[in-house]
């Protein structure tokens, strides 16, 4: 029999009235789908706007879901009051793609990270909540002395290390990556990842690693979500959809990618992206991506496609493929 999925997520929807505009509504979320299980990652990638971090937040209850299912380890918390859920949150930790705008600009790095140890009663005493804020500084490459500065006094990698310190304290099983290297330098960008992958060894985490760009979640998934407009268009073993990416989209967000050869680059202008998201609030009819296909066709304009498999775990929405 095979392991319940740690993070199992069915049919999630998160619509938001739009006011003054009777019964419309944002469509952020229509209807994803998918699982994480222990000690792996699911990356998720699309332009911003696409509804990826909409999605993280409605997993972890900052939204309440409009519909659909989310399951933690088996157990559904979807409709969990939130003292129900004070319990789980141990379980479920997130990273933020702005340590500065999410880490009180007040509170001393020793309290940022000890904060999670207090609201959960987590720390035996205050001598083991010193110690376990200490060596939890040391583990995101920190070291003590830091622990009595404030968030403005460190550079943007460094606030990400406290950032994942604090989400890391509890011992959670999953944690939810909302961008945390998009805002970084290139080169610390890699410094993040290789921590992450060194805990996930060490801790046996799972992580849900969002990201505008494929480049981005390389690195760290075992599979890749592709969503458009609320929408997943293309799941897969990560290997397999950057050697034969099939949702004409995710083909463009490849393309996307800089790279350093001209001539490559040249390519790619050619097949990158190009148009803007149509608006939210009014998806187009049938595939949501048709009016920036360049092989839509009547069809497309009226059916929505179903996400199918194909075969060997990968699953795509087009009705070319
Ligand atoms: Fe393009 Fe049609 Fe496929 Fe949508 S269903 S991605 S419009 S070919």
């Amino acid at each position: 029999m095979s392991e319940t999925p740690l993070l199992q997520i069915e049919n999630l929807t998160q619509h938001f009235p739009v006011r003054g505009r009777g019964h419309k509504v944002v469509h952020a979320v229509d209807g994803v789908s998918f699982a994480i299980g222990r000690g792996r990652t699911l990356g998720l990638v699309g332009e911003s706007g696409c509804g990826k971090s909409t999605c993280a937040r409605s997993i972890i209850r900052i939204y309440e879901p409009t519909s659909g299912h989310v399951r933690l380890d088996g157990q559904d918390i979807t409709r969990l009051s939130q003292k129900q859920l004070l319990p789980l949150r141990r379980k479920m930790q997130m990273i933020f793609q702005d340590p500065y705008a999410s880490l009180n600009g007040r509170m001393t790095v020793r309290a940022l990270i000890g904060e999670p140890l207090r609201a959960h009663g987590a720390a035996e005493s205050r001598r083991d909540e010193e110690d376990r804020i200490l060596r939890m500084l040391e583990k995101v490459g920190l070291t003590r002395e830091h622990a009595g500065r404030y968030p403005h006094e460190f550079s943007g990698g460094q606030r990400q290390r406290v950032g994942i310190a604090r989400a890391l304290i509890l011992r959670p099983e999953l944690v939810i990556c909302d961008e945390p290297i998009s805002a970084l330098d290139v080169s610390i960008q890699a410094q993040i990842v290789n921590m992450l992958r060194d805990f996930q060894q060490e801790l046996g985490l799972s992580y849900l690693f969002i990201a505008h760009d494929l480049s981005m979640v390389r690195y760290i998934s075992d599979e890749v979500g592709v969503m458009y407009m609320g929408q997943l268009v293309e799941h897969s073993p990560a290997e397999d959809i950057y050697a034969h990416p099939l949702h004409p989209y995710t083909q463009g967000l490849l393309a996307s990618i800089p790279v350093p050869d001209p001539s490559l680059a040249r390519l790619q202008d050619e097949e990158g992206l190009s148009g803007d998201l149509p608006s939210p609030i009014d998806p187009p009819p049938g595939c949501r991506f048709h009016t920036r296909c360049p092989h839509a066709t009547g069809c497309c304009r009226e059916e929505a496609p179903a996400l199918r498999n194909v075969g060997g775990g990968h699953a795509v929405a087009c009705h070319l493929v």
